[in-house]
């Protein structure tokens, strides 16, 4: 959902790339970043693209071809990171587990001993199955063999506790359309001086222009042409940052938990699980399992229909398993909690599913609980 303040920000003047209010609004964006992220970091830029071209920027900056690129995958979205970069001529090693399962801190740990990488990549906020996975183990792992890591926040950013620089992530991205409440069109990028240091000493020059990181660099810090980027998205963007801030970054992770606590009391007061283990789930984007004998596609078309709700299914091996059901930034209100779980209620019952309990009276519980 885009905050209203995002929509006004987005009707501001436009200014040149290379006007001196350009490059204020983009000093502007680079230090809220910086906070968002609770990073001390001072190379916070917003990519021109959406969140896969922070992905991409992060894969093809360092993961030189014929590096060893040590992938943890457990959904889409990290094998996503794994294909570009086998495209950048990595040597990918993969940990895959399945779909929303979580990674044995452990394993996870001499998988990275073992395999001594260059670059080490995960997904904190798995979208396609609900799931956060701790940086904690991966970053001291990575850390001890002198390896880089490349943290996915696109949907942890803004919603959840990202901490770059405590968890010892040196290349982070997300995107603008998730936990920042605006359009898509961004990729807000933050990377650590060691990592800066390691692409200084690249010795192959980076395969893709665009998203050349030292060029970039040239652009917004040293003020010289590379791109047209958008003031439009940089307003918003500023904006969606700036609502963050006021509102005070961890009220807002604090507002994310609460309401995705009661989503999820709701849920199982109806009757149906979740599908990641407890104390492993997104506060923004929440996976309750499709009960036996319900249409997913049915509900999802309800909700649009009847109700004008959008949520997503599950896609790949969760297909027709999972609801996708995103409490996120501007759209993350106590209001929307119970009003999806009445909607959803709704659309359950038109299908013979039988709710167990009452999940208004049990999400007003919780709401109440952990004001
Ligand atoms: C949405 C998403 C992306 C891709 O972002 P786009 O804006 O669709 O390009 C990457 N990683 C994760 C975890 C996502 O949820």
């Amino acid at each position: 959902m885009v905050a209203p303040r995002v929509y006004e920000a987005l009707s501001q003047p436009l200014v040149g790339h290379l006007d001196p209010y350009f490059f204020e609004l983009s000093e502007q964006v680079r230090s809220l970043l910086g906070h968002v992220y609770s990073t001390k970091n001072e190379f916070n830029i917003a990519v021109s693209g959406t969140g896969s071209s922070g992905m991409e920027a992060a894969v093809a900056n360092f993961a030189e071809p014929g590096v060893k690129f040590a992938l943890l995958t457990n959904g889409f979205f990290g094998d996503r990171i794994g294909e570009m970069a086998r495209r950048q001529g990595a040597g990918v090693a993969r940990l895959a587990k399945n779909w929303g399962e979580p990674f044995d801190p452990q394993e996870a740990r001499e998988f990275i001993r073992r395999e001594r990488p260059r670059v080490v990549a995960f997904v904190q906020a798995e979208t396609s199955t609900g799931m956060f996975n701790d940086a904690r183990p991966i970053s001291e792992a990575a850390h001890e063999v002198d390896a880089l890591v490349i943290a996915d926040c696109v949907t942890s950013l803004g919603g959840m506790p990202v901490r770059v620089d405590e968890n010892g992530i040196d290349i982070a991205y997300s995107c603008t359309q998730k936990g920042l409440s605006c359009p898509p069109g961004l990729s807000p990028m933050t990377v650590s001086p060691r990592a800066l240091e390691r692409l200084r000493a690249r010795k192959s020059t980076v395969q893709s222009w665009y998203l050349d990181l030292l060029l970039l660099e040239g652009y917004y810090f040293g003020h010289k042409y590379h791109h047209t980027a958008s003031a439009t998205m940089l307003y918003a963007l500023r904006e969606g940052l700036a609502l963050i801030a006021e509102e005070g970054v961890e009220n807002g992770w604090e507002r994310h938990r609460r309401n995705h606590l009661a989503f999820v009391s709701g849920i199982e007061a109806m009757g149906l699980r979740m599908h990641v283990a407890e104390g492993h789930r997104l506060w923004t984007l929440n996976t309750p399992c499709v009960p036996e004998g319900v249409d997913d596609a049915r509900v999802r078309q309800y909700l649009l229909q009847e109700r004008g709700m959008e949520i997503a299914g599950g896609f790949g091996p969760l297909a027709g398993k999972v609801f996708r059901i995103g409490l996120m930034g501007h759209g993350s209100t106590a209001e929307n909690v119970l009003m999806v779980l009445e909607a959803l209620e709704s659309a359950l019952k038109q299908q013979g599913y039988k709710p167990a309990g009452d999940s208004r009276a049990a999400a007003e519980k919780s709401l109440g609980a952990t004001v």
